[in-house]
């Protein structure tokens, strides 16, 4: 199948396709869109079946990244990478730079960044032949607090942010007392329960792993669920904070909450389930708007001029794109994942 006949196609600018034998690496960049910047998105490395599964996978992940950078206001385009191999078997220091070789070989039309399977070291090998390389410095945090590079605090922030955005909307109420099911206590869950709990939530929390739900017990007074029962439960809200397309025809008829916010990638496991959420008037905080701290974040880190405040009052305004996408929603009566993806195109093709 060519490329431009491909489902996954959508007009992406440019499509690269890069192998170096001698360094064992099978790549490929997707930008997606520039209209509003140079692309930005994380290089992923996984273990493909084939080139094909990894043409598909970089097609619909650029795209996602135009999208993403546009409702976070950030002028940026989308793009992604993704590198054919299993991460933990055949990643050598050769292969990252030959990968920051292919990255600079577009001239910056391109950014790359940490995706699954690629940590800030294996950035910093690409950034020794390429300055097209995000995520390998850390300068500002949200809080002040000292930077290390990891989004999570951001991300955790931006959603929390989200969050009250949509109680405040959805049920005319402050945090104090509200009930929140977290599925997932990982980087960001974790750090979303910290806040919910510091602004008086009631916490409902679940994981694969104990750790992280033995913590949050302790330190926040959360109750423990087990992992199947998790969508199941009489809350106010669930944050989806685990495993994309948690919110699916299994989930969604137990679903009792009256508002959906959380950090996971890709939470509908198909686009059309938002309109069910729609008509059981269950608001939906549509994924990629609400998770968009950790990518303000990395935009942030690479500009000299930048600060602490300025990083966070970018992250807030997540909470002000929800209330344009939930008053759109209501008044053109649509799901809020539909709303959300209108304007993100009306402002990345200039197009209102
Ligand atoms: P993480 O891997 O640190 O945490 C995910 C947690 O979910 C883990 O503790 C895991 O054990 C748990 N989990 C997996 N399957 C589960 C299940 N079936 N039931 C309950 N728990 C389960 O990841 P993270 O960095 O906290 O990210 C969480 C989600 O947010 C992911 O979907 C990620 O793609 C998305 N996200 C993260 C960031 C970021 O900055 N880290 C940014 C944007 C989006």
């Amino acid at each position: 199948m060519s490329v431009f006949d491909h489902p996954e196609f959508a007009n992406h600018e440019h499509v690269a396709f890069y192998r170096d034998e001698e360094a064992g690496l099978s790549a490929i960049i997707a930008v997606h869109n520039t209209n509003l910047g140079p692309a930005l998105g994380g290089c992923r490395m996984w273990p493909y079946i084939d080139s094909a599964e990894a043409l598909t996978d970089v097609l619909r992940l650029s795209k996602g990244m135009t999208y993403k950078a546009a409702m976070a206001n950030l002028k940026l385009g989308g793009g992604k990478s993704v590198i054919i191999g299993d991460p933990r078997k055949q990643k050598t220091p050769q292969m990252m730079a030959a990968m920051g070789k292919f990255v600079d070989s577009l001239g910056g039309k391109y950014f790359t960044a940490e995706d699954s399977g690629i940590a800030v070291t294996d950035l910093q090998q690409m950034a020794e032949h390429s300055q097209y390389i995000a995520g390998t410095k850390a300068q500002y945090h949200y809080a002040g607090e000292q930077p290390d590079g990891n989004p999570a605090p951001s991300t955790a922030y931006g959603v929390f942010v989200g969050l009250k955005a949509a109680v405040s909307y959805a049920l005319k109420s402050d945090l104090k007392g509200i009930k929140v099911a977290i599925q997932g206590m990982g980087h960001v869950g974790y750090r979303l329960a910290k806040h919910l709990h510091e602004a008086g939530a009631e916490l409902f929390v679940t994981d694969i792993y104990p750790e992280g739900v033995e913590r949050a017990v302790k330190e926040f007074n959360a109750t423990a669920v087990a992992p199947e029962d998790i969508y199941t439960l009489d809350v106010d809200v669930i944050a989806p904070c685990a495993l994309g397309a948690s919110i699916n025809d299994e989930t969604l008829p137990t679903i009792k909450a009256k508002v959906i916010a959380g950090a996971a990638n890709n939470q509908l496991a198909r686009e059309d389930i938002g309109d069910v959420l729609r008509e059981r008037g269950i608001l939906y905080a549509p994924d990629y708007v609400i998770n968009a701290g950790g990518v303000i974040d990395i935009y942030h880190q690479r500009m000299e001029s930048s600060s602490n405040d300025a990083m966070r009052e970018h992250i807030e305004q997540i909470g002000e794109t929800l209330n344009e996408i939930f008053e759109r929603a209501e008044t053109e009566q649509k799901a809020t994942n539909r709303v959300a993806n209108m304007i993100a195109e009306e402002r990345f093709t200039g197009k209102a």
